[in-house]
């Protein structure tokens, strides 16, 4: 294809995103993330970031980070083979398996490394994944390099899972490991893990979860959707994610049995050849779970702030999906409307993001408001408030699903 063809192709390509609604902007912070950001000149609440416990910015953290750099220096410039360990990499690998109460970790420089990088060392052609419907991107892709048998069953639907459980026997599967999510991102569920976990093992299977939007903060003492479920050290792979609840840098691991830890320090990609976790984050990762394990967790500040806001919005007459977790969806059903809700909730000072088709299943549109430890009251008082102030202007409070799914 000629140049000016491909580029036009290209050019094609975005407009047909536009069309389809699904255009991506990117609103430019001016400052530090935290719960009062700083949005082209104008000071707006933040219910939109990961920063569950609220350590993106916690002073403690800053000062390890401070720290760190000036012991450990900046950069590495190694893989982890060649020049690439210090003492905090293997330190912090440590220090999560013993949070997680996991035998080791390995570390990525993502999660979505750790994902892309955990299956195709595990099994081949004749093993079998089974994979739930709504599995994040980095795991589907990751499912996508390895050669095992792929079987897809439905959103928390646990007959569906032992069908294809029972489907990958009786084709003949060497191997099975079951991958899900351990808290669906676009509705705060928790998976069943437990329930998971004793079905995966009826069929001799091994059960591997995503806990990133979990780890540090889901269960009594944060350690998962394990712990949340009564199964705290029992799932045979855990990955997650340093880039959420703990700090919000960057980084990921995956945490298992010493053997899977080592046949992926051997042979997984995306660890084997690329750059170390930087010593920074590696350092200050151990002060954010020196923090977790101390007395002044924010853990329970951030339930505290979860349960005021969902208790909050529910009085005003808006529908959110039950739950508890800090990820809390406003149903507003209709995609126009859940836009047109985020602009005017801007408007009033606080930032959320609405999301439609095909993030989420059609007529399912809604705001996804993320709390964090850090919000104070006055701040979660008012997006409820600012919530209910939208919906009245809108005339929409207190409405039914269907007359949402059909406001004009
Ligand atoms: C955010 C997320 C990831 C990716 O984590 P990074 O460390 O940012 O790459 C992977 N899996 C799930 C479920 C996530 O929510």
């Amino acid at each position: 294809m000629k140049m000016t063809n491909f580029i036009k192709n290209i050019f094609q390509n975005l407009e047909k995103i536009k069309e389809a609604g699904t255009w991506k902007d990117e609103r430019v912070l001016e400052g530090r993330q935290g719960t009062t950001i700083t949005v082209q000149g104008k000071k707006v609440l933040n219910f939109c970031a990961n920063n569950y416990l609220g350590l993106a910015n916690h002073p403690k953290v800053i000062d390890a980070a401070k720290k760190a750099i000036d012991e450990w220096g900046y950069g590495m410039s190694s893989v982890r083979f060649i020049c690439g360990t210090q003492d905090i990499h293997i330190e912090l690998e440590k220090r999560i398996s013993n949070f997680l109460g996991m035998q080791d970790s390995i570390l990525y420089v993502a999660c979505f490394d750790a994902n892309g990088g955990v299956f195709e060392p595990l099994l081949g052609k004749d093993d079998a994944i089974v994979t739930a419907s709504l599995n994040h991107a980095s795991i589907i892709d990751g499912i996508r390099l390895c050669k095992a048998k792929r079987y897809i069953y439905a959103h928390d639907d646990l007959n569906n899972l032992e069908d294809n459980l029972k489907k990958a026997r009786v084709d003949g599967a060497k191997n099975i490991l079951v991958a899900t999510d351990g808290v669906f991102s676009m509705d705060g569920d928790i998976a069943k893990i437990d329930e998971i976990l004793n079905l995966t093992k009826s069929y001799d299977g091994i059960l591997m979860v995503d806990d990133s939007h979990a780890t540090g903060f889901v269960g009594a003492n944060g350690r998962g959707t394990p712990e949340f479920c009564g199964v705290h050290g029992k799932v045979d792979i855990i990955s997650s994610t340093l880039g959420k609840a703990l700090g919000g840098a960057n980084g990921g691991f995956i945490s298992a049995k010493r053997e899977v830890t080592s046949i992926l320090r051997q042979k997984s990609r995306p660890y084997l050849f690329s750059n170390t976790v930087a010593p920074v984050v590696a350092a200050t990762s151990i002060s954010v779970l020196d923090i977790l394990e101390s007395k002044n967790s924010p853990l329970e500040q951030l339930t505290k702030n979860t349960e005021r806001f969902r208790a909050g919005i529910q009085k005003t007459g808006l529908i959110i999906k039950e739950g508890s977790h800090p990820i809390v969806p406003v149903m507003l059903y209709n995609a126009r409307l859940a836009n047109v809700f985020a602009e005017r909730l801007l408007d009033l000072g606080v930032y959320v993001i609405g999301f439609s088709f095909p993030v989420v299943p059609e007529h399912q549109a809604r705001i996804r408001v993320q709390i964090s430890a850090a919000h104070s009251s006055v701040e979660i008082d008012k997006a409820v408030q600012s919530f209910e102030k939208v919906a009245s202007d809108l005339g929409i409070l207190g409405k039914s699903k269907d007359f949402l799914v059909n406001w004009k």
